[in-house]
């Protein structure tokens, strides 16, 4: 997992950063030795020293005030350097009291260095560092974001595209579009693998905005192709993009996906955005505002893994949802499980309540697809009738689709 890109390999003597510096980085301590001095009455004083397993500069970043000592390279060390950035979305995403607590303890801290005398001898090191697990852990994760930062200036992802079918005759209905890695190490690495710390860093934002865009471009050329597969008379062949919460938290966020649609020159009916159950329930009143936004401009609103969260019923009516996916966990436990079934049963008798049509998710037997469509689901997806596929596959299997007819087999991904 680490590269040299990500290292920093720092020999004696290194002044990592001096008293005063405005503190835009903190350092994980891999390997060596770095002292903290300070430098009272024309004196200097060394405060403490930090070796491998700990970390440095962490205190200036937590506050944004300038650094309160300087930071010297005593034996050469190989130093993991996270910013700002990294740690904001991280402290803004916790517990206000937890932040508080935090606050309180650095200003106590700034205050004790303010009083120390130029002849007090270094403390002993602390006697419990990091635990060497949370330690590892950490540094996997500051460089798998570095990775995701690098790979979204590079280019390395790649959209991929499954299709969502009707049941009643598998026609194609439209897409979900899904993303891929393209490392030049790993291979094709999937979501589950970089996502997760894509969403606690804040960087899926920036993932979300690229995937807008390709998808709009992609719906372009699908559309272009002439939809010769597409039923018609049904409702518009579509690309559905997953949305984090974070997206929707950003000012502007439906007119900035309105943007990319107006730029690429694609009408917002052949668009949709996946959020999820959980992600919705967390502040369904704010997301309900956007989302009404997005709706307003005319794309529709499919609510994720739906099943899975714990969906006030009262919040599902006002919100503006025009889509429902069964999570593929009672789609997949429904043929062998009564319980999955009564579930699946329950959440398509909501949905004709509320005028909502379900797609089942990860549907990978005819047995599955029987089940589904004696309770009356609209709309299927899973490796049954395709797998996730890049464009040029998706624009094939557009072309052969049409009513009762197998689907080609799909290249398999990771
Ligand atoms: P999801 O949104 O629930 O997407 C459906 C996942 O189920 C996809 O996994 C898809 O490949 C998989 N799937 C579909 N049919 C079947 C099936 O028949 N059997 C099985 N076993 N799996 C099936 P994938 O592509 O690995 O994505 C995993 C998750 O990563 C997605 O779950 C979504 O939460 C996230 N994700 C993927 N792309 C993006 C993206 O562009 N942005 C964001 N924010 N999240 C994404
Ligand atoms: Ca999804
Ligand atoms: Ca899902």
């Amino acid at each position: 997992m680490m590269t040299s890109l990500d290292c920093l390999f720092l020999p004696p003597g290194t002044v990592l950063f001096s008293e005063g510096d405005a503190g835009d980085h903190a350092y994980l301590i891999r390997s060596g030795e770095i002292e903290i001095v300070v430098e009272r009455d024309g004196r200097e004083l060394v405060l403490a020293r930090r070796s491998a397993n700990e970390i440095i500069g962490e205190m200036a970043l937590l506050d944004r005030g300038t650094r309160s000592a300087s930071a010297r390279v005593v034996q050469a060390a190989e130093v993991v350097a996270f910013t700002k950035r990294q740690l904001e979305q991280r402290i803004a995403d916790t517990d206000p009291i937890l932040r508080m607590c935090l606050g309180v303890v650095i200003e106590r801290y700034r205050d004790t260095l303010k009083i120390v005398r130029p002849n007090a001898s270094p403390p002993a090191p602390p006697a419990r560092r990091v635990p060497g697990q949370a330690f590892d852990a950490a540094v996997a994760v500051l460089t798998l974001e570095r990775e995701i930062e690098h790979a979204l200036a590079r280019g390395e992802f790649e959209l991929f595209l499954q299709p969502i079918v009707s049941m009643g005759d598998r026609s194609l209905a439209g897409f979900e579009a899904l993303i891929r890695w393209n490392h030049p190490v790993r291979g094709l690495v999937p979501p589950s693998q970089f996502i997760p710390v894509a969403e606690s860093s804040g960087l899926v934002v920036q993932i979300t905005t690229w995937m807008l865009r390709e998808a709009a471009r992609a719906i372009l050329i699908l559309l272009a192709e002439g939809c010769s597969g597409h039923k018609a008379g049904k409702e518009p062949l579509f690309i559905s993009v997953n949305v984090s919460g974070h997206d929707l938290l950003l000012p502007g966020f439906a007119e900035s996906v309105m943007e990319i649609l107006r730029e690429a020159k694609v009408p917002p009916r052949h668009f949709k955005l996946e959020i999820t159950e959980s992600m919705l329930m967390k502040d369904p009143v704010g997301a309900g505002q956007i989302l009404d936004a997005c709706r307003n401009y005319g794309m529709g609103i499919a609510v994720d893994d739906f099943g899975t969260g714990y969906s006030s019923l009262s919040h599902l009516s006002t919100l503006p949802i025009t889509t429902l996916k069964i999570d593929r966990c009672f789609v997949q436990a429904m043929v062998a499980d009564p319980t999955s079934r009564k579930i699946v049963n329950t959440i398509r008798l909501l949905a004709r309540e509320l005028e909502i049509p379900v797609v089942a998710e990860g549907i990978e037997s005819e047995a599955e697809a029987a089940a589904l469509e004696a309770i009356g689901c609209e709309y299927g997806q899973g490796y049954l009738f395709g797998r996730p596929m890049p464009l040029r596959d998706a624009i094939d299997f557009l072309r052969s689709a049409s009513p009762r007819q197998t689907p080609p087999r799909l290249v398999a991904v990771a």
